[in-house]
């Protein structure tokens, strides 16, 4: 293994797998978290009962001052893009068509956010600051996975009535 790779496109693959088994555990936060996702179509967040800062995902301790933080509490799932990225292929250099556009949203009042696509957008019109909202996978369809979230979309402001 003693090539120097100048051109990302010429990395050598050896297709294959490997079998591995696992269990993995959410925790307690993590748990409140995905079933906020799974039962009621939000997002939660705990908020540190030192500071305040509100975690998304939530913690079970504040990682600025150590203080415990409160009960994780339901928070809209709206949010700002605050950087994303356009793919234009899949991971085996396959043509995406359309491009798929992942995106980092900051959750409105919370100091965290979560990775994941953006949709019913064209990826010329995605810019940072955008404010999106989730789009839920219908109640029957939800296993308890980010994926519940479809994706996120910008968020349609209605004229103001006049
Ligand atoms: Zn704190």
């Amino acid at each position: 293994m003693r090539e120097k790779l100048t051109n990302p496109e010429h990395v050598r693959t050896w297709p294959g797998s490997i079998p591995v088994e696992y269990v993995y555990t959410a925790g307690v936060a993590g748990e409140a978290y995905l079933r906020a996702i799974k039962e009621r179509g939000r997002l939660a967040a705990s908020a540190c009962l030192g500071c305040g800062t509100k975690y998304l995902p939530p913690r079970l301790y504040c990682e600025r001052c150590f203080e415990k933080t409160g009960e994780p509490r339901d928070v809209e799932a709206r949010g700002t893009v605050e950087t994303f990225t356009v793919a234009h292929r899949d991971l085996e250099g396959r043509q995406l068509e359309p491009p798929v556009v992942y995106a980092f949203v900051r959750i409105d009042g919370t100091a965290g956010g979560l990775v994941h696509r953006l949709g019913e957008v064209d990826p010329g019109d995605v810019h940072i600051g955008l404010e999106v909202e989730a789009v839920f996978l219908p109640p029957a369809q939800r296993t308890g996975s980010i994926l519940d979230i479809a994706h996120f979309r910008p968020v349609r402001h209605r004229p103001a009535a006049t």
